[in-house]
């Protein structure tokens, strides 16, 4: 039956929605904007899997708008721009992170500073509402339509399936490592969850020369964190005896964990005026214990995506030193299975759609 969304915009598009907060995805009929004067439309080729994407499909976080097309880290290549655009033509590789949208105005103090992540009113890119009224969706599906100023540029010979994740798990990660100065050679800055975010918070870290332990649910991931990832140790966050040994030895800590866990463990870990930094984002309320803070005048603090010309900057870090996500490739219609295994932590490291090989039009 055919639907709202398939004629609110005058171009046609295809992709995989949630319907409900059941999650569970299928094909969808949509339609995308016309390609304004600063616009770049962009045939889809891949998109990686978030955690996110899970949060949002069960409406998690509380705000989502069905039906949801989910995908916030989509990579393709330029088949149109507006008349005004003029970073971007027709052949030009991109992508599309979390964002699509934010105020821009001189009077905003964050969209003045390069922080469009921290706008009152930045879009997200799927699941909310568009200025127009209509429902913003996400890259699991053929095109995209966007502003310029919300696109970025793929180096040349960066692997455009690997370059994904970098959209939304590399910038994630890059951004407070760098704002909380854990880009230090010789500082020691634990990573918590060895998933997506944090593969790549490895990866960031030891490309700024840093010493990186990972902390880990995961025993099984011990090996590859350290000979594939490049971590220089491991800790089992379940095992007190090791977590015990750690204590007080960690500058800062990056915190990617998807679901409730205690944090009394992690600020622990943390010497005094370490940094204790939230990323991961649990539909519930974490505990957190206030003596081991004051204690040792140790900070708690959050962080999302970044700015577009930090990211801009992340991506041409990456190619320039060599940061290239693990990935495992997927057709859509692995989709509902890879976000199953995503929820049971089976992920090495993120799964990356193959929208322009895999996604074929309904009829
Ligand atoms: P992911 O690939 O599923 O990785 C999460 C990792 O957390 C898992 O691999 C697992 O690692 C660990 N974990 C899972 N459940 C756990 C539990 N109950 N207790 C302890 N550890 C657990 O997820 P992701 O895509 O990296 O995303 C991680 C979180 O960041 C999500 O909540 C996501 O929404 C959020 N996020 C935030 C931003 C932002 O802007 N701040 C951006 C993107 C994503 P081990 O097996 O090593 O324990
Ligand atoms: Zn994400």
């Amino acid at each position: 039956m055919a639907t709202q969304a398939e004629f609110e915009h005058p171009r046609k598009a295809f992709g995989w929605a949630a319907r409900d907060t059941s999650g569970v995805l299928s094909p969808f009929n949509f339609s995308r904007r016309e390609t304004r004067e600063n616009d770049v439309a962009f045939k889809v080729l891949y998109c990686g899997v978030c955690h996110s994407d899970i949060h949002m499909l069960k409406n998690e976080w509380g705000f989502s708008l069905y039906p949801l097309v989910p995908g916030h880290e989509i990579i393709g290549i330029v088949t149109e721009v507006g008349s005004k655009v003029n970073k971007f033509k027709v052949g030009d590789k991109v992508g599309v992170g979390c964002m699509v949208g934010s105020c821009r105005k001189n009077t905003c103090r964050n969209c003045n500073d390069a922080l469009e992540n921290y706008c009152p009113q930045m879009i997200l890119t799927y699941g909310v509402k568009d200025t127009d009224g209509t429902i913003t969706y996400g890259g699991y599906s053929d095109l995209m339509v966007a502003d310029e100023n919300f696109v970025v540029r793929i180096p040349q010979g960066f692997p455009l399936d690997a370059a994904a994740p970098l959209l939304c798990a590399g910038i994630t990660v890059y951004s407070p490592l760098r704002y909380y100065g854990l880009d230090k050679p010789g500082l020691h800055v634990g990573v918590v969850g060895l998933g997506g975010l944090g593969h790549m918070a490895v990866k960031f870290a030891k490309a700024f020369g840093v010493k990186v332990t990972v902390i880990s649910t995961s025993p099984e991931k011990k090996d590859e964190a350290i000979q594939l990832l490049g971590a220089d140790h491991f800790l089992i966050s379940r095992d007190h005896d090791q977590m015990q040994a750690a204590t007080g030895s960690f500058d800062g800590i990056i915190d990617t964990v998807s679901a409730f866990h205690p944090l009394l463990p992690l600020v622990s870990l943390l010497k005094c005026h370490g940094k204790l930094v939230m990323v991961g984002a649990p539909e519930k309320p974490l505990e957190l214990p206030v003596f081991p803070l004051i204690m040792g005048r140790k900070t708690v603090a959050g962080s999302t995506i970044g700015g577009m010309k930090e990211t801009q900057e992340m991506i041409d870090f990456a190619a320039k030193h060599n940061v290239k996500p693990e990935i495992e490739v997927i057709p859509i219609d692995y989709i509902n299975t890879a976000l199953e295994r995503l929820l049971k932590a089976d992920v090495k490291y993120r799964f990356v759609i193959d929208i322009g090989n895999t996604l074929k039009p309904s009829t």
